[in-house]
C-alpha cells in the first residue's frame, strides 16, 4: 500500500484538485457583452472559448468555480461507443476535436486515445451490442465486436470470462477538470470575462426577446444568452416559463491507489466502470446504479420518469433525509429570487458503501488488484431528461435564448462539439440537422423516446 501510494503521481485528483480560481476578477463588473454564458461546466466554457476565438464578446457567469459540478466530477470517458443515435453526430464531431485540444488550448488535458470496451456478460447483453452496431455502422464506424477470446487478449488481467464486448479502439479519456478548466483559460486569454462567484438570479426576457441575465452582482445587458447551468437549468428556464422535465440522482465515483495493467480502455461490464489512468490508479464507479435524493424538485416533473423507473427500479436508491430538509429550509428561509443559485455549493456526499462495493468488484473482476485500495471518494449531481437526451437549441418563445442542458450523465465527451456548436447558434446560424432530435418542445409535444441505456 505505502509502495502504491508514492506512485501515486498524476494530474490533480477530481474534483476539488482543480478548483482555483480562474484569474482575478474583473476590477469593473461588465454592464453589457454580445453573449453572457450561465454556467461554467463544459458546456459553458467550451462555448465561451469558440465565441472568445470568433472575436465576440463574452462573458460566462458561473455561481461557484469553473468545473465545480459535473464537468469536474466525472469519469472521463470519451466515447463515442452505445450513444443514442441521436447524439453521435455530435459525439462523432467531438471525438475529431479532441485530439488536437491540447495544443489549440495550450493547456495539459491528459488526453488519450485509449479506445473503450463494454463487455457483455450474457448472449442477451451480446445482443444489444449487435443491434446497436448494426443501427450505427454508418457513422460509428470504428466500433466492432470482440469475442470471448479476442477480450481476454486485450485484457489478460480479467478474471471472468466474458461473453464478448463492444469495442471503439478511437474513442478515448481525458481528466474533467483540467479540460473544462482548459477551455475557461483559453478563453479568458482571448478576451473573455469569466466571473465566477457570481451567481445568475435570473434570465431577463421582455416582449419575448432576451434583455439580459440578472446577477447577484449587478445586471448584464445582453440580447444573447446561453444557459448552460447543468441540473439548475430548470430553474432559470421555469422563469422565462419554460418547462424542463429534469431530474438529478447522485452517482459515487472512487480514486483508487495505483493497479498494474488492467485497462488500457475505458470499461463497464458486470457492473463496474473503471478507467485507469497513466499512473495506474483508477477511476472507479458503479456502472448504472445511482442515489435519487428526493427533494420538493423531485415532484416536479416526476410523471415524465415513471416509465423510466418501472423499467429500471433496481438501478434506484431512494433516500429522504437532509437534502429535502436542506431543500425546505432553504425555501422557507431564502428570498424566492435567490432560489435560482441555492445551494450555491452543494455538498454532495458520496455513498460509502456503493464505493466499498465496488472496489470489491474491482477485486473480484481483476487479477492482481487485490491490495489496491480507495484513495478517494466523491459523488456529482447527474441532471437527466426523460429520454437521457440533451437539449441543445435556441427556444422559438424567447428570442436571443440558447439552451444546452440535460447531458443525462453522458455530456463530457460531446463538451467541445456542444461549446462549438452552441457558439454558432450565439452568432446567428440556424441549429443544424444535428441539433433537431434535442430541441426543447420534444416534452411539450410529447414527441420523445424511452432512454437509450438505464438512466
Ligand atoms: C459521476 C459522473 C460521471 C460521469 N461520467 C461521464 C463520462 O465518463 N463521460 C461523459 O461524457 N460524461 C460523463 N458524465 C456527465 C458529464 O459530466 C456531464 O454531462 C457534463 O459535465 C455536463 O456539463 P454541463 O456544463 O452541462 O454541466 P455542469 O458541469 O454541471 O456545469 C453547470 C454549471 O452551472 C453552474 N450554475 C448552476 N446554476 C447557476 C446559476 N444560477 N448561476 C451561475 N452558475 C450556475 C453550476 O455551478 C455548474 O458549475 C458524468 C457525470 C457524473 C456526475
Amino acid at each position: 500500500m505505502q509502495r502504491s501510494m508514492r506512485a501515486l503521481s498524476l494530474y490533480p485528483h477530481i474534483p476539488d484538485d482543480v478548483l482555483a480560481r480562474i484569474g482575478p476578477r474583473p476590477s469593473v463588473f461588465p454592464k453589457s457583452a454580445d453573449v453572457v454564458i450561465v454556467g461554467g461546466g463544459i458546456m459553458g466554457s467550451a462555448a465561451a472559448y469558440y465565441l472568445a476565438k470568433a472575436g465576440v464578446d463574452v462573458v460566462l457567469v458561473e455561481k461557484d468555480k469553473v468545473a465545480a459540478q459535473q464537468s469536474g466530477r466525472n469519469w472521463g470517458f470519451v466515447r463515442t461507443q452505445y450513444r443514442d443515435p441521436a447524439e453521435l453526430p455530435l459525439a462523432v464531431e467531438a471525438l475529431s476535436l479532441w485530439p488536437t485540444l491540447e495544443q489549440e488550448l495550450g493547456s495539459q488535458l491528459a488526453w488519450r486515445r485509449t479506445g473503450c470496451i463494454f463487455l457483455a456478460q450474457s448472449e442477451a447483453e451480446l445482443e444489444q451490442f449487435e443491434q446497436w452496431l448494426n443501427l450505427t455502422c454508418y457513422i460509428a464506424t470504428d466500433a466492432r465486436m470482440l469475442s470471448g477470446r479476442e477480450v481476454a487478449a486485450l485484457m489478460p488481467a480479467l478474471r471472468v470470462k466474458a461473453a464478448g464486448a463492444l469495442y471503439t479502439r478511437s474513442d478515448g479519456q481525458a481528466e474533467p477538470g483540467l479540460a473544462t478548466t482548459a477551455f475557461a483559460r483559453a478563453a479568458e486569454s482571448l478576451g473573455a470575462q469569466i466571473l465566477e462567484d457570481c451567481g445568475a438570479l435570473a434570465i431577463d426576457a421582455s416582449a419575448g426577446a432576451i434583455t439580459g441575465v440578472l446577477t447577484e452582482h449587478g445586471f448584464i445587458r445582453s440580447n444573447m444568452v446561453i444557459c448552460a447551468a447543468g441540473a439548475h437549468s430548470h430553474r432559470l428556464l421555469g422563469k422565462l416559463d419554460l418547462f424542463l422535465p429534469q431530474q438529478v440522482v447522485r452517482s459515487t465515483v472512487s480514486l483508487t491507489s495505483p493497479a498494474p495493467m488492467i485497462s488500457e480502455a475505458c470499461f463497464c461490464g458486470y457492473g463496474l466502470g473503471l478507467r485507469q489512468r497513466p499512473d495506474g490508479s483508477c477511476i472507479v464507479a458503479a456502472e448504472s446504479l445511482s442515489d435519487v435524493d428526493l427533494t420538493l424538485d423531485s415532484m416536479r416533473s416526476a410523471r415524465y420518469f415513471i416509465p423510466e423507473l418501472l423499467r429500471n427500479w433496481r438501478t434506484f436508491s431512494f433516500r429522504f433525509g437532509r437534502p429535502f430538509i436542506d431543500d425546505l429550509h432553504r425555501r422557507l428561509t431564502l428570498p424566492k429570487e435567490r432560489l435560482a443559485l441555492e445551494p450555491r455549493r452543494p455538498l454532495i456526499a458520496p455513498n460509502r458503501k456503493r464505493a466499498a462495493n465496488n472496489v470489491g468488484l474491482f477485486h473480484g473482476l481483476f487479477g492482481g488488484a487485490h491490495d489496491v485500495a480507495i484513495v478517494k471518494s466523491w459523488a456529482g449531481q447527474i441532471d437527466v431528461l426523460p429520454d437521457a437526451l440533451p437539449v441543445i437549441d435556441t427556444p422559438a418563445a424567447v428570442r436571443g435564448l440558447i439552451v444546452a442542458t440535460g447531458f443525462s450523465g453522458h455530456g463530457f465527451g460531446l463538451g467541445p462539439a456542444v461549446g462549438k456548436n452552441v457558439a454558432t447558434l450565439a452568432m446567428g446560424a440556424t441549429p443544424n440537422d444535428a441539433l433537431k432530435p434535442l430541441r426543447l418542445e420534444r416534452f411539450a409535444l410529447g414527441e420523445y423516446g424511452r432512454s437509450h441505456a438505464p438512466l
